[in-house]
């Protein structure tokens, strides 16, 4: 029904649809692409967008033992509970004083970069769909590694850009070479580090060469989800050194903040106002206050960040110990998740197995349909884990 798409299109202001008609899509596509914006509010967990699962959100888990979305076992840092409660107090005014601003101060002192390059949003699943949307087109594509979080991916599928996804190497690196080489004219390449669901680290060094030679107006998007569980250097200085390369945090990890919804990137502000311009800049004043004043005493706690990691390794640690005495092989991780290989058992089946202990695991990838992940919960989490591995895993 024409009618219904044309009331449909005028979701994405004038300027948007020129500029993506100008790259290649065509009116027919725009209802589509318009419905990837806002999509932060329910893709996280299992990096489905809401608008592929046709509006309809997965249940939660109702298992007692919940690893298998890379959530973390435990809610805010405390300062960030204390900032959020008392913002429910003055939740009567739009912005009780400049909170947005204070968010801002506090990324550019914990990660040296300048104002204008910071853009909160509500979790991190809508500026990456938006940065597939901004920079792919029908003739400019997306390379990922494989496997990697599905999103860019997925986006890219559902708004019709081209998507290559490259295997990592044999050290579970982003292969930045072969990356390139897949797509040399790609509009972007999706790295991310450390890597969901491998937890491996693609080095600095390796994201520079690709800055160095990929080509002219195509970016690197760097997802930096969970690095302070790897507590590696970080690519914050090269969203200011570089015109084509944007940063990307969410709090939905280490400061347990996923369904509170607050993310940000880091990038040059033209990068920021091309990525808004599909709403106008509506997204940057639909943060939450409670979540936004969260995030801000939670960004400067480091040493309260320092010691959930430390909690993170004790309960890995036990983990990796328990999986190599039944003789399990595993990915040598840097973060909050192992991926365990189940050598000829189908990852799905196993996931099953679990679900009959109340232990609800992760999914696996089909590059590798014997291999699932799991996220790293709390000690508690992880022992029964291990009592359930005891009497599922039998091989
Ligand atoms: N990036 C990575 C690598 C993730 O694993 C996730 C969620 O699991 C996200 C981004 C999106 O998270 P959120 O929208 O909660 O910020």
């Amino acid at each position: 029904m024409p009618g219904t798409i044309d009331l449909m299109t005028r979701t994405l202001p004038e300027e948007a649809q020129d500029d993506l008609q100008s790259r290649g899509y065509s009116r027919r596509d725009m209802a589509r692409l318009a419905t990837v914006f806002g999509v932060g509010a329910m893709a996280a967990s299992v990096g489905r967008p809401a608008w592929a699962s046709g509006g309809v959100p997965d249940p939660a888990p109702t298992a007692k033992t919940r690893i298998g979305a890379n959530e973390c076992w435990t809610g805010p840092l405390m300062p960030g509970r204390v900032a959020a409660q008392m913002m429910v107090e003055h939740g009567n005014r739009y912005s009780p004083k400049d909170e947005r601003g204070d968010f801002i101060k506090a990324v550019m002192a914990v990660e040296g970069v300048p104002y204008d390059h910071v853009a909160p949003w509500p979790g991190s699943s809508d500026p990456l769909s938006r940065a597939v949307v901004s920079y792919c087109s029908p003739t400019r594509g997306l390379v990922t590694a494989d496997p990697t979080f599905e999103l860019a991916g997925r986006t890219a599928e559902w708004v019709g850009a081209p998507v290559k996804r490259v295997p990592l190497t044999r050290d579970f690196r982003h292969d930045v070479k072969a990356m390139l080489a897949a797509d040399p004219n790609a509009g972007l390449y999706y790295i991310c580090t450390p890597n969901n669901p491998t937890g491996t680290i693609t080095p600095l060094e390796d994201i520079e060469w690709l800055i160095a030679h990929k080509p002219e107006g195509s970016m690197v998007l760097v997802d930096e989800a969970y690095t302070h569980f790897a507590g590696v250097p970080v690519a914050s200085s090269f969203a200011v050194k570089y015109k084509d390369v944007i940063v990307m945090r969410t709090f939905s990890k280490i400061f347990g903040m996923a369904g509170l919804r607050m993310g940000f990137i880091m990038t040059q502000p033209a990068n920021i106002a091309k990525m808004m311009r599909y709403d106008g800049g509506m997204q940057s004043g639909a943060l939450p206050l409670p979540s936004l004043a969260c995030a801000t005493a939670s960004l400067t706690a480091a040493t309260l960040i320092a010691q959930r990691k430390a909690e993170m390794e004790a309960a890995r640690g036990y983990t990796l110990d328990h999986l190599k005495k039944r003789g399990l092989t595993v990915v040598p991780t840097n973060a909050n998740m192992i991926m365990i290989d189940w050598k000829t058992k189908p990852a799905k089946d196993v996931q099953a197995a679990f679900r009959t202990q109340s232990v609800e695991i992760g999914r696996s990838w089909p590059i590798w349909p014997t291999v699932s992940r799991i996220t790293v919960g709390s000690m508690e989490d992880m022992q029964n884990f291990a009592i359930a591995l005891d009497k599922v895993w039998t091989a």
